[in-house]
């Protein structure tokens, strides 16, 4: 799949920017109020932007663009480690699979992002073709993880004797596709931290 077929295809990463499309030249969205714009600073939009598009990019390196076209990404809170969800999203019968990536590993820079994206792929990818590939309590990464995270160029530490093969690191296979993606370092080049709420 070219690149500029990848422009083309609909959002992966598009709930609910369906209805940006709606929005008039006035700022309008179907005559309700004025859709302002209060978080123009926020690098968010741009992450997910560019997280879609590496996503595009490993599945059509891959898996040769098999893998769904609708699938929830995105940022979320330093609590949580990566994960991946296939049922997360529903809307009356429709369901949808979640990938999330944690902001802490923006501190680790490009190749910690894309560490963790590939690692979600993986089981994003197993679960597509309904491959268990990790206990859902202990987290144990079984054989089928290994195999499929060696496809997308991790490779994976020996066999922990609870986390399985769960831990992952970059290859020289998954840093030649890194590179070839031309990602600007700047973009990720954020720290999240602080914890100071408003209540
Ligand atoms: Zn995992």
């Amino acid at each position: 799949m070219s690149e500029d077929s990848l422009e083309r295809e609909p959002s992966v990463a598009g709930i609910g920017l369906q209805s940006l499309e709606k929005v008039r030249a006035d700022g309008n969205v179907d005559g309700r109020m004025p859709a302002k714009r209060v978080a123009s600073g926020s690098p968010i939009p741009m992450m997910l932007a560019e997280i879609e598009r590496v996503y595009r990019f490993f599945d059509d390196r891959f898996f040769g663009g098999t893998l769904p076209t609708e699938v929830a990404l995105a940022l979320e809170p330093a609590h949580v480690e990566g994960y991946f969800c296939g049922r997360r999203w529903r809307q009356g019968s429709k369901m949808l699979g979640h990938m999330a990536v944690p902001v802490t590993v923006l501190a680790g820079g490009v190749d910690e992002v894309m560490a963790v994206l590939l690692h979600e792929i993986v089981h994003l990818r197993n679960y597509q073709v309904g491959l268990p590939d990790c206990d859902p309590v202990s987290e144990y990464h079984n054989c089928h993880f290994r195999d499929v995270a060696r496809l997308v160029g991790l490779g994976c530490a020996d066999r922990h004797p609870k986390r399985g093969y769960g831990d992952t690191a970059l290859t020289d296979k998954a840093r030649r596709a890194i590179a070839a993606l031309k990602i600007e370092p700047a973009l990720f080049a954020w720290s999240v931290g602080g914890v100071e709420k408003v209540r």
